[in-house]
């Protein structure tokens, strides 16, 4: 069957079935009390809006089968601690429970996260178990005040394998003074530094830019492209290391700008698409490069409409969920093939 199970991020058009799979699991809980449905605040558990927000951030996964779903997962940034997962009665007891734990359990060490904690409900200590989970020290079986569900905390430590790249990034951040949360609170995940490059040529100032080797071609499709609809695309910034964007910060840092003010423009190490050699920053002969009057470009307006067909998106708009300030000319090849 997991052939046939394909895990993804949820998007608006599945707060229904989320909200109707997690109804269910609250009422097959044994609770404190008789489980009668009125004694549980259905609206401060199941809120719209908070489900909407982690749709947003791309922390609430979904398994569907033959347009159904199946199961969801979700992963609560600002606590840290995973709500789930909740697997469809007729879908149990064939693994999926454990890889939607895998998937949030990928997720969270990509926000750089050492661990995860989760509130298990009794008869899932078991479960949890098998996944890796202790019972926290101290821990006692408390019945959760809005749905009386009797739960007990548990968590898992990640492996040091999987965290060493985040663990890297965390003493960087520490020696530039940037607070080791900055990538969790941001929702900005930890982004790998490409190790395979390929030149895609210089800037306008005659520096030669790289780009990882699919992205490139990607890209010089994409420029080829617009050329022939009389639209010339350069590059103002391609692949940068780890090391770079540490120099940019301190640079910055030196000329006596806020940290605050850094941030907005410049994503911390360790954090910047700009390592994965997948983004790119575009520029055109008739505005000065990364000023958000490139919008008013045709070469803007070229990219709106046609980037999709190369696999580039533009990663930061208007009112980000980041906070990273309005980027035009930034854009990234998403394409995973
Ligand atoms: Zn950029």
């Amino acid at each position: 069957m997991s052939s046939r199970v394909r895990i993804r991020p949820a998007v608006k058009e599945d707060l229904e079935a989320i909200t109707r799979l997690r109804k269910q699991a609250i009422l097959e809980s044994p609770q404190q009390d008789e489980p009668r449905e009125h004694l549980i605040q259905w609206g401060a558990v199941l809120s719209e809006e908070r489900t909407l927000r982690r749709i947003a951030e791309q922390c609430l996964l979904v398994a569907e089968t033959s347009g159904e779903v199946i199961s969801c997962n979700c992963l609560d940034l600002d606590e840290g601690e995973m709500v789930g997962p909740v697997v469809k009665e007729g879908h149990r007891g064939q693994g999926l429970g454990k890889r939607m734990v895998t998937e949030i359990e990928r997720l969270a060490v990509q926000y750089g996260m050492r661990e995860l904690i989760t509130e298990a409900a009794q008869p899932r200590i078991g479960f949890f178990n098998a996944c890796g989970y202790q019972v926290r020290p101290g821990a006692s079986h408390e019945p959760d005040p809005r749905t009386r569900i009797l739960s007990i905390r548990m968590s898992r430590r990640f492996p040091r394998r999987q965290t060493r790249y985040g663990a890297r990034i965390r003493r960087l951040l520490e020696q530039i003074g940037i607070p080791p949360d900055y990538g969790r609170e941001r929702r900005l995940k930890l982004q790998a530094e490409c190790q395979q490059l390929a030149t895609i040529g210089t800037d306008l100032r005659g520096r030669e830019q790289l780009m990882q080797p699919k992205a490139a071609m990607a890209w010089y499709e994409m420029r080829n492209a617009a050329l022939s609809d009389g639209i010339e695309l350069n590059v103002a910034s391609a692949f940068r290391s780890v090391g770079y964007q540490v120099t940019i910060i301190e640079r910055k840092k030196q000329a006596g700008q806020d940290m605050d003010e850094i941030l907005k423009v410049s994503a911390a190490p360790g954090y910047s698409e700009h390592h994965t050699g997948r983004a790119i920053d575009i520029c055109c002969p008739s505005m000065p490069p990364l000023e958000e009057c490139f919008e008013n470009t045709e070469a803007f307006e070229w990219l709106t409409d046609s980037a999709h067909r190369f696999g580039f998106s533009m990663s930061y708009p208007r009112n980000n969920i980041h906070r990273i300030a309005y980027e035009p000319w930034h854009w990234a090849w998403r394409n995973s093939s």
